[in-house]
């Protein structure tokens, strides 16, 4: 079913195009309609339709969270292709991509509720309440040794739009930050390390480790024995990235041995976490089903339409992707 649309009005970029435009809706694993009416509001000329229910062929704009792989290679008329979220590692992995730009959500609430979460994750590991629920469960009472905030370190990977937001909240609190990103520069109160070269040094120094990485090809599976090997025993690991940064294998043999004292992971490489996974049980993981944040539709379709009318002006992009950085 199409929806109804209000008539153009003269004002609007929109109105300018040669025909109606066509916003295709591509998700092969949510149902996209939650972004209808926010768009519809926003861009009143356009057409949205959803794949697979409607015909998306002759579609000029794509809204996509893991779309189909090849199928906006058949939309001959797309001219731009726009993530819902803030990481387009889902996009990319297209292997029939067309050539066209990818825009991405950039949004300071979306940043706000990431560092609430790991605010929520590195107080768990610092006030030890981990051990505390477990003696809880075996009915113990046995307070653990507790630590100002000023004694934790906590290491943020990646200091884009959401690492800056975490790292400033737990600046905040008390904490020592330090950041790791590919490239170097200064951050006050912030210690920090840039590149495959001071990995190492950024992980020795580490207690509390949060993934806020996007997946590319470097940062496919970071998240593994000789990373973990460099953190110091009984350091802790907050994943927020994306799944495939983690090697699941490693981190329980790093858990079982002791290692490392316990992981918080918001997502996983295959979604939903299948029932038979161990992480489920683990005495040392938190499950949490990718909830870490996520931009207000209204938002999404704010900047979505922003993009859209500034295509059809002929102007700049805004929150535009390195497709060769892949991120
Ligand atoms: P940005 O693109 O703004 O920042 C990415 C950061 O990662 C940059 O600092 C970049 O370094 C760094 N980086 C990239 N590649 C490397 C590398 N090979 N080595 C070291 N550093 C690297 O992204 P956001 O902050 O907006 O988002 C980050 C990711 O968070 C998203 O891609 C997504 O995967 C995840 N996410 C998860 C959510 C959840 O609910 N769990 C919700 C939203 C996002 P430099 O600054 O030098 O370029």
């Amino acid at each position: 079913m199409t929806t109804k649309t209000p008539p153009a009005t003269a004002s609007s970029p929109l109105s300018k195009a040669p025909s109606r435009p066509v916003v295709a809706l591509l998700s092969t694993h949510l149902d996209m309609d939650f972004m209808r009416g926010p768009l519809q509001k926003k861009l009143p000329e356009a057409e949205i339709r959803k794949w697979p229910d409607e015909d998306v062929s002759d579609a000029d704009f794509a809204v996509c969270w893991r779309p189909p792989h090849g199928v906006m290679a058949g939309m001959p008329r797309l001219r731009l292709l726009h993530s819902i979220a803030a990481g387009v590692d889902n996009i990319l992995a297209d292997p029939e991509l067309p050539d066209l730009p990818v825009c991405r959500v950039v949004d300071e609430n979306h940043a706000r509720g990431m560092a609430e979460y790991v605010l929520w994750s590195v107080l768990y590991f610092h006030r030890r309440f981990d051990s505390v629920l477990r003696r809880q469960a075996e009915g113990v009472w046995a307070p653990p040794r507790q630590r100002a905030a000023g004694e934790v370190t906590v290491g943020i990977m990646g200091w884009g739009n959401l690492g800056r937001s975490v790292g400033g909240a737990l600046r905040a609190f008390g904490y020592n930050v330090r950041g790791w990103a590919r490239t170097p520069r200064e951050v006050p109160d912030i210690e920090f390390f840039a590149g495959v070269s001071e990995r190492e040094a950024f992980l020795r120094g580490t207690d509390i480790l949060i993934c806020l990485l996007p997946l590319t090809d470097e940062t496919n599976g970071i998240l593994n024995a000789g990373l973990f090997a460099s953190l110091p025993e009984g350091a802790a690991l907050v994943n927020i990235g994306r799944g495939e940064q983690l090697n699941e294998a490693d981190l329980l043999a790093a858990l079982d041995a002791g290692h490392l004292r316990g992981a918080v992971l918001d997502v996983f490489a295959q979604e939903p976490l299948p029932p038979e996974s161990p992480l489920w049980a683990h005495p040392r993981v938190v499950v949490t089903p990718h909830i870490a944040s996520t931009a207000d539709p209204r938002t999404i379709a704010d900047q979505i339409s922003t993009n859209i009318r500034r295509i059809l002006a002929g102007e700049a992009l805004v929150n535009e992707v390195d497709r060769r950085r892949g991120y």
